[in-house]
């Protein structure tokens, strides 16, 4: 039987997908092992593949003031991303690495931890559970329900650092995220 940490060791030794022979450092995830809500992003970045850890860079220090909005503790949480090796030259993940990668780790990840909120952070994690939605900003800081999961969907914290206006409309987002894990606890 697999454990969270179990994962964590077997990710940072993977070679089931070509982004490993790019990567310095394979990132698992972090966070509480009981945590309430799971956040995938897209992959990591540079910052990221040099110490080993998720949203880290610039990315993560957005991600860290977009928590404090929301008065979340960023040691109350996990943080994972669809893809655990950085892709070279921050280009997209291809299809395969993300079905090899997300069949080895995150869905086990995701059975491990059963979070009581999934919060999918940009358009890739967004289209692993949601492959029919176009656009994030028709479905941003909404929260949806499949087969019993709660996911809530966001833009990506870095897009936020090249368009200042999205920088508001995040942090109202992310307010949301006690009322809604409140409606979870009642239904
Ligand atoms: N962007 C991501 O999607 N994930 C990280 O871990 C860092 C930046
Ligand atoms: Fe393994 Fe995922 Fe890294 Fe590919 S991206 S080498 S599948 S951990």
């Amino acid at each position: 039987m697999n454990t969270l940490e179990s994962i964590a060791r077997e990710v940072r030794m993977c070679t089931k997908c070509s982004l490993h022979k790019s990567r310095k450092n394979a990132v698992p995830g972090e966070g509480n092992l009981k945590a309430e809500i799971l956040f995938i992003g897209e992959g990591p970045g540079s910052s990221e593949d040099n110490i080993g850890e998720p949203f880290v860079g610039e990315a993560g220090k957005f991600l860290d003031e977009l928590l404090a909005s929301a008065k979340i503790q960023r040691e109350d949480v996990f943080i994972t991303n669809v893809v655990k090796c950085r892709p070279p030259n921050n280009r997209d993940p291809l299809d395969e690495e993300v079905r090899v990668c997300t069949t080895a780790y995150l869905f086990d990840q995701i059975k491990l931890l059963k979070p009581k909120l999934i919060i999918a952070l940009g358009r890739h994690s967004m289209h692993l559970f949601f492959p029919q939605i176009r656009s994030i900003s028709e479905v941003h800081g909404k929260a949806y329900k499949k087969a019993g999961q709660v996911y809530m969907l966001m833009y990506h914290p870095a897009a936020a650092l090249y368009q200042q206006n999205l920088k508001n409309t995040m942090k109202e987002d992310f307010k949301k995220i006690p009322e809604i894990l409140k409606q979870i606890d009642m239904s």
